[in-house]
């Protein structure tokens, strides 16, 4: 079987179907390609011989049975069906660039890839890479790890190597944060996961930031302005004034890394009433909860300031970071590093300034760390994906149905 020329068979396809993930929609999924693109990939797993897929809300499952007589743990691998909402996803048109030379790769006439701006594609002189035809973004995210799962499951159907029981899952709508809202952990039934999702080659990710959202409403007084001397409390400044006594270095625009922020996504207001909604981001537990405190000091002092005015402060806990979890099984990652240096790829842990399906899947029960596909530039026209570094993805998989095998519970 030759590995790239099947990838490719299946990306070029699965990438022409629309499947852009829509927010202002209620349905499940929100839009109906994601549906499309299921029913085609259960079609292709029945006729690869897998009889008892499900397809239910959206949500794909299927398993491949245990080749081995030992007992060891069902290994999962994970996809999303959807697509980012930042670029268009309709009518894309895959263009393949065969034996990259090293310079500018020209999409189209505005939008030129060029590795001035993204260095990162001198790593892949010499392989061949797909990029879309400028007016769309490719897909790449995530319908390579679906091509690259479905290819893992092609030749573990032809070839019987000794594996546990494999469960696979292609899921909607990840890209709108909903990827896991109706995810039925028993019908998936893996103990240890991975989802196929992350970016350059080498790249995984077992650690998401700690989330919580920040809400501050504020009641002014509405006086009018003629008479307004110390009787008027103008809600709209308050605001102003908590927001710009919060440190400008720890703020989205200002930090990177492990480092953790407090963004204000929206910051509403009048006179009478205003309102900041934000989120609060951290790697570290207990820097959340000391930036989230430092918050509080600041309401504190404001109140003092405008005694007139009401604030109020609340945290919502969104999210917390995998690597809690993950760190509880460390065969997961042990396994995954094992996998990739035994191909001759250096991994590079790396943390997710966000979530992943992962996460809320890690603390379902699951540990899933995140694993490269061999592309960058996700959500845009700018994207792109190199062929062989799916091959990589790829055959690490191959590596960890083996590994796996060797683990009796
Ligand atoms: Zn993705």
């Amino acid at each position: 079987m030759d590995i790239k020329q099947a990838l490719w068979n299946r990306f070029e396809k699965y990438v022409q179907i629309n499947t852009q993930a829509n927010s202002a929609s209620t349905s499940l999924p929100s839009s109906e390609g994601q549906v499309l693109l299921a029913q085609i990939l259960q079609k292709e797993v029945q006729e690869l011989g897998i009889p008892n897929s499900i397809l239910d809300q959206g949500y794909l499952y299927f398993e491949i049975p245990s080749t081995t007589k030992n007992n060891v743990p069902a290994l999962g691998f994970l996809a999303h069906l959807d697509t980012s909402e930042d670029a268009s996803g309709e009518k894309v048109k895959p263009k393949r660039h065969n034996h990259y030379a090293g310079g500018d790769i020209v999409i189209s006439k505005e939008v030129i890839l060029s590795p001035v701006h993204f260095p990162e594609l001198i790593d892949y002189q010499g392989q061949d890479l797909v990029t879309a035809n400028g007016d769309t973004l490719l897909g790449a995210d995530n319908k390579a790890g679906i091509a690259i799962i479905m290819t893992l499951v092609e030749l573990l159907q032809k070839n019987n190597w000794e594996h546990g029981p494999i469960k696979i899952a292609f899921t909607p709508d990840e890209e709108i944060g909903r990827g896991m809202d109706h995810f039925d952990v028993k019908k998936f039934g893996a103990e240890v996961a991975y989802t196929i999702d992350g970016d350059l080659v080498g790249f995984i990710e077992n650690e998401t930031f700690n989330a919580d959202e920040v809400v501050i409403e504020i009641e002014g007084k509405s006086v009018h302005p003629g008479s307004a001397k110390n009787k008027m409390v103008n809600a709209g400044r308050v605001a102003a004034d908590i927001i710009s006594s919060w440190p400008e270095t720890m703020m989205p625009e200002s930090t990177e890394g492990h480092e953790g922020f407090i963004g204000f996504m929206n910051i509403n207001g009048g006179i009478e009433k205003a309102s900041i909604r934000g989120i609060v981001r951290d790697h570290d537990l207990l820097k959340l909860k000391t930036m989230e405190e430092l918050m509080n000091s600041i309401i504190e002092e404001k109140k003092k300031k405008y005694p007139l005015a009401k604030i109020n402060l609340i945290f919502k806990e969104q999210y917390r970071n995998m690597k809690e979890v993950i760190d509880q099984h460390p065969e997961t990652m042990k396994k995954l590093i094992q996998a990739m240096e035994s191909i001759g790829i250096t991994p590079k842990i790396k943390p997710v300034r966000g979530g992943t399906d992962g996460s809320r899947l890690s603390f379902m029960g699951v540990p899933t760390p995140n694993i490269f596909v061999g592309g960058s530039n996700f959500h845009g026209r700018y994207e792109w994906v190199s062929l062989d570094g799916m091959q990589k993805s790829f055959e690490t998989l191959v590596v960890l149905t083996k590994e796996w095998a060797k683990m009796p519970k």
